[in-house]
C-alpha cells in the first residue's frame, strides 16, 4: 500500500475530539498524526500526546492475545498464559452465568468509562447490561458534579460555540487548564488576543500553564469558587453592571438574588477564598465592563463535595450581566447535550429497566468491599466485565478498590490495550483495538461537529474491538438484540438514520457534520432549557439529585468540603498532567520522561516550616491512606494547598500506593461524583 493520509477523530477523554489526519505507512502501520484543517475548531492543531500516537499504537507492550491468569493477582504479564479467543469468551460467559445463577443477575457489574469516547465502542456494553439485567452503572466519575450544577441553572447541556472564543474581548477560564488538557482553547484564545486584544483571566487554585499566560490569575483556595462567584455578582449588582432588563426577560428571581448577595461582599469572599478583596473587585469590574465576555468553564473546580453548587454559582455570571446577548458573550461548559442522536440501538435503551440496581461507578471501592449503602438489599458484586477504564488507578479510595479486586470470590475479565493495573488483577484479559483499528461515531464537548470514522489500519495481532467482544459474549449468554447482529458501521449508520441525520458514509466523507445551532439558540435568546425558558438563579435541586437538602437556595459558598484541620492542615488537589490523559499515555516512555515522577508542589513557606527542600521525600496522609512522593517548592499556590499532578500508576509511587489512596468516594452533592480535589491531608518529611 502506498503511503497516504487518512481522516480519523481522536477518541480520548478530551473535549476537543480532534479531527485528525493520520499518516498511513502501510496496512498496519501509521506515521505522524496531525490536526485536520477542515474542522474549524481543531484548526490544524493537535496535542503532543496524539501527534506521537505511533508510539502508543505500535508500542511493544500492547496486548496481542487473550490471557488467562495462572499466577497471583497484581503481578502482571508473567502471571498469565495465552488462551484461545473462543476459550476465553466461553469461560467469561460461563462465569457470568454461574454468578447470576447463584446470586441473581445484579451480581454482575459491567464497568466502563471513557478510555474511548466513541459511542459504539464505548457504550455497547450498556446494551449487554440492559438485556442481561445486570447491575446498572451510574456514570458519575467525571461529570456527576459538573452536569448537575450546569443543568440546575441552564436546563440543557450546551452553550456557546467553541470557535466563538475568537469573537470575545475577555475570556475567563474558570477551573480548567486547557494549555495542558485541551490545547484548542488556547489556540482560539491566542487568536482573540491577537485580533481583538482580548484579555485572559484564569481562576484556579494553582499557577497552571494556562494561568502563566493569563492577564489575571485568581488563585483561590480549592472548593471556594461559589464564594468568589457570589462576591463577583455582589459587585456586579452594586456597581451597576447587572443587566436588569435582560434578567427580567430571561431569569427567574433577579430581585431575590440581589437581596441574597447583598452581604456576599468581596471581604466576605476573601475570608473564604484567601483572595485579596481588591482583586475580586478588579475582576468583577473587568467582567461586568466587557460585553463580549466568554466564560469557558472547566471540570476541575467541580471535583469537590460542593462542586455542583460552585458550577451553578459560576454559571450565573453571564445571566447577571446579560453577556449572552453578544457575539463571543456567554458561557461554554460542554456541548455534549447538543447532538440530536437516538442512542437506543447503541445502548439497548429499549431494554432498560430502571428498577434494576444502579451502582455509582465512583464508589467502586466501597461497592467491592461490601458497603451496604451501595449494595442495598441486593447481592454482592461477584463478577465484572471491564472495558475502557482502569479503576485501580483512577478510582478514589484506592485501598478499598485494591482490597475489592483482591477478593478471591470476585471474577474479573478486562478488555484492554495494555496490561493496566486493573488488567493485572483480572482472571482473563482480552486484547483491544485502538481507535485506529475500528469504526465509530463521536460527539464532542468542546465543539459541535459529529464525526464518523473508519478503521485506518488492521487490528494488531489478535486484538478485537469492544463491539466485536460484546456481540460474541451476547451470543454465548443468549442475549438477543438487533445491535448484537450488526457491525459497528451498520450501527453508526442506523443510529444516524434514526436520528434524522445524514448517513454514515456522507458524514465520514465530508469529515464531520456540524450540528451548530443558530446564534439565538446557542446564546439562549429564545430561552434556556427549562419549560419556562428562564435561567434559574434559584434551582429546583430536588429535580437534579437525591441529596439536595443541603444545596444552597441561591448561589453561595456551600460549606461541606473536607476542610483543613489541625490534624490534616493541607488541602490536596490531584490535577491532570500535561503528558497523560487520566491513566492513558502513562505507558509511553516519552510521556513518562516528560512528567518525571510523582511530585508534590508545596508553597516555599510550608516547605521551610516542614524542613523540606526540593527532591526530599514527603509523606502525604489522611484517613484513606498514606502516599510518598518527592517535594518541590512552588510559589504558585496558597499556603496550605498541595498539588500532585497526574494519574500516575500506583507502581510509580514510592511504596507502590498511588494518589487515589487519599481521595474520597463520598458522593458529591446532590447527584454524586467523586470529589478528587477536595481532600484534607497531613504532610511530613519521609
Ligand atoms: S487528546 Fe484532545 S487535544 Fe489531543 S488529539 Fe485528542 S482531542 Fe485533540
Amino acid at each position: 500500500m502506498p503511503r497516504d493520509t487518512v481522516y480519523s477523530a481522536c477518541p480520548h477523554d478530551c473535549a476537543s475530539t480532534c479531527a485528525l489526519q493520520v499518516e498511513r505507512l502501510g496496512p498496519d502501520r501509521i506515521g505522524r498524526v496531525r490536526g485536520s484543517r477542515r474542522n474549524g475548531y481543531t484548526a490544524g492543531v493537535v496535542c503532543e500526546k496524539v501527534a506521537r500516537y505511533a508510539g502508543r499504537v505500535h508500542h511493544p507492550d500492547r496486548l496481542t492475545e487473550p490471557l488467562l491468569r495462572v499466577g497471583d493477582k497484581g503481578v502482571g504479564r508473567s502471571a498469565f498464559k495465552p488462551i484461545a479467543w473462543d476459550d476465553a469468551l466461553d469461560l467469561i460467559a460461563e462465569r457470568l452465568m454461574q454468578a447470576a445463577e447463584r446470586h441473581g443477575s445484579e451480581t454482575v457489574f459491567p464497568y466502563f468509562y471513557a478510555g474511548t469516547m466513541g459511542l459504539v465502542q464505548r457504550d455497547g456494553i450498556e446494551r449487554l447490561r440492559h438485556v442481561m439485567r445486570y447491575s446498572r452503572q451510574n456514570s458519575t466519575i467525571c461529570i456527576g458534579l459538573s452536569d448537575a450544577g450546569w443543568l440546575a441553572g441552564a436546563g440543557v447541556k450546551r452553550g456557546l460555540d467553541g470557535r466563538e472564543l475568537e469573537d470575545a474581548d475577555l475570556i475567563v477560564m474558570w477551573g480548567g487548564n486547557p494549555a495542558t488538557t485541551q490545547v484548542h482553547v488556547m489556540t482560539h484564545v491566542a487568536r482573540a488576543r491577537k485580533d481583538r486584544g482580548a484579555k485572559l483571566v484564569v481562576v484556579d487554585p494553582y499557577r497552571t500553564q494556562t494561568a502563566e499566560q493569563a492577564d489575571m490569575h485568581l488563585m483561590l483556595r480549592p472548593g471556594t469558587d461559589g464564594a468568589l462567584a457570589a462576591a463577583v455578582m455582589h459587585v456586579l449588582f452594586r456597581d451597576g453592571f447587572a443587566d436588569r432588563s435582560y434578567m427580567e426577560k430571561y431569569t427567574d428571581v433577579p430581585e431575590e438574588l440581589e437581596q441574597h448577595l447583598s452581604i456576599r461582599t468581596p471581604q466576605w469572599a476573601a475570608a473564604i477564598t484567601g483572595l485579596d478583596p481588591q482583586q475580586i473587585v478588579r475582576f468583577a469590574h473587568l467582567y461586568g465592563g466587557t460585553k463580549r465576555s466568554y466564560l469557558r468553564i472547566g471540570y476541575g473546580f467541580t471535583r469537590s463535595r460542593n462542586g455542583s453548587a460552585n458550577m451553578h454559582a459560576v454559571s450565573c455570571l453571564p445571566a447577571v450581566t446579560g453577556a449572552w446577548k453578544y457575539p463571543g458573550g456567554g458561557a461554554l461548559y460542554s456541548n455534549g447535550g447538543l447532538y440530536p442522536l437516538d442512542r437506543s440501538l447503541i445502548e439497548g435503551l429499549d431494554r432498560l429497566d430502571r428498577s434494576i440496581r444502579n451502582l455509582d461507578q465512583s464508589r467502586l471501592g466501597p461497592i467491592l468491599t461490601g458497603d451496604r449503602r451501595d449494595l442495598g438489599d441486593g447481592p454482592p458484586v461477584t463478577a465484572m466485565f471491564i472495558q475502557n477504564t482502569n479503576p485501580m488507578a483512577v478510582c478514589p479510595e484506592h485501598l478499598k478498590v485494591r482490597a475489592g479486586f483482591s477478593r478471591e470470590d470476585l471474577f474479573v475479565a478486562v478488555h484492554e490495550q495494555f496490561m493496566t493495573e486493573t488488567a493485572a488483577m483480572a482472571d482473563i484479559v482480552l486484547p483491544a483495538t485502538t481507535f485506529l483499528e475500528h469504526d465509530d461515531l463521536y460527539t464532542a464537548g468542546g465543539h459541535t461537529v459529529l464525526q464518523v470514522t473508519r478503521k485506518v489500519i488492521e487490528p494488531l495481532a489478535e486484538a478485537r474491538s469492544n463491539h466485536e467482544v460484546i456481540c460474541a459474549l451476547a451470543h454465548r449468554l443468549g442475549a438477543e438484540h438487533p445491535g448484537f447482529e450488526m457491525t459497528a458501521w451498520e450501527i453508526v449508520d442506523a443510529t444516524l438514520k434514526a436520528s434524522g441525520l445524514p448517513d454514515a458514509a456522507t458524514i465520514h466523507d465530508q469529515e464531520g457534520y456540524d450540528c451548530v445551532l443558530d446564534f439565538e439558540s446557542r446564546h439562549f435568546l429564545n430561552g434556556f432549557g427549562h419549560n419556562d425558558g428562564r435561567f434559574r438563579f434559584k434551582p429546583d435541586w430536588s429535580a437534579v439529585g437525591q441529596e439536595h437538602r443541603l444545596m444552597p437556595a441561591l448561589p453561595d459558598h456551600m460549606a461541606v468540603i473536607d476542610e483543613a484541620t489541625a490534624e490534616h492542615p493541607f488541602r490536596l488537589v490531584t490535577a491532570p498532567a500535561r503528558s497523560f490523559l487520566n491513566s492513558s499515555f502513562t505507558e509511553t516512555s516519552v510521556s513518562r520522561q516528560r512528567e518525571g515522577r510523582p511530585t508534590a508542589l508545596i508553597h516555599p513557606e510550608d516547605c521551610s516550616r516542614l524542613g523540606l527542600v526540593d527532591g526530599d521525600r514527603v509523606r502525604i496522609s489522611n484517613r484513606g491512606g498514606s502516599v510518598e512522593v518527592h517535594a518541590r517548592a512552588f510559589d504558585g499556590l496558597q499556603r496550605g494547598v498541595v498539588v500532585v499532578e497526574g494519574v500516575w500508576p500506583n507502581a510509580a509511587f514510592i511504596g507502590g500506593i498511588g494518589i487515589n489512596a487519599l481521595t474520597s468516594a463520598d458522593p458529591g452533592y446532590p447527584a454524586g461524583g467523586a470529589p478528587f480535589h477536595d481532600t484534607a491531608v497531613a504532610l511530613h518529611r519521609a
